[in-house]
């Protein structure tokens, strides 16, 4: 068991909040029981993941997407006001950490899907929050060991190159900095989404890209804190999947 103030701090030091800036809160989100001994995470906070953190008895929720999106609205109501209010009748913490928990060198989700590709020598870029790494593999035997770690049909764009030796990935809706993996003339590019313009602008400059989706590349930063969290304070922790295909 642990007090909900003393996880929401250790959370803060072990995520190192305060070196980032990001558009929504990273920590308490919302505020329940103040002893908290079983934990739920996922990826997004939505309904359906609360209703099921209701159902299995859980003190705290900890997620990679909050209740807090940008360019929202700041106003409590529709599908918001139901989950909040679902949160504070339960008496359920909600924890969100966004651009910490894809950052973490041991636990966040590029250094967690790295892991799980095979990725040898992976390092975030400085000045991106992109990070890159080396593969000895070719195209066809990535894409169906993408396929099997996240359990979801890759798109693939651009280049394709038979040999994949360098790459750079950066997870969820990152096909934005594919610029910076163009900077580090990688092979190949992988983020979670892809835009319209991103296609040509692999193939335009000899890269291939990959859309590994969006929710199928960030489940594994929350799974990697909850499990640390529990090793730390001797919590429960149960992952649940709400399925989501982009
Ligand atoms: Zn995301």
């Amino acid at each position: 068991m642990v007090n909900q103030k003393e996880l929401n701090n250790y959370c803060h030091d072990y995520l190192d909040v305060a070196a980032f800036e990001d558009y929504c809160p990273n920590g308490l989100q919302v505020e329940g029981v103040e002893n908290i001994s079983k934990i739920v995470s996922g990826v997004s906070a939505n309904l359906a993941l609360i209703e099921r953190a209701i159902d299995e008895k859980a003190d705290a929720i900890f997620v990679h997407h909050g209740i807090f999106w940008k360019n929202e609205g700041q106003t409590i109501t529709g599908s918001k006001r139901r989950k909040v209010s679902l949160l504070l009748s339960h008496n359920i913490n909600l924890f969100g950490y966004h651009l910490p928990l894809d950052a973490h060198p041991k636990i966040g989700n590029n250094v967690q899907l790295g892991k799980r590709l095979g990725i040898q020598n992976m390092s975030p870029v400085s000045g991106s929050l992109i990070w890159q790494g080396e593969l000895n593999t070719n195209l066809s035997d990535f894409l169906a060991l993408i396929e099997e770690k996240v359990h979801r049909k890759p798109q693939v764009f651009g280049r394709k190159f038979e040999k994949i030796q360098r790459i750079a990935w950066c997870t969820g809706a990152a096909q934005g900095f594919i610029n910076d993996a163009i900077e580090l003339s990688v092979d190949l590019y992988l983020s979670g989404e892809v835009s319209e313009q991103t296609p040509a602008a692999a193939e335009e400059n000899n890269m291939t890209f990959i859309s590994a989706g969006h929710h199928a590349t960030e489940r594994y930063g929350v799974k990697g804190l909850s499990k640390h969290l529990c090793e730390k304070f001797k919590l429960q922790h149960q992952y649940i999947e709400v399925e989501n295909s982009v």
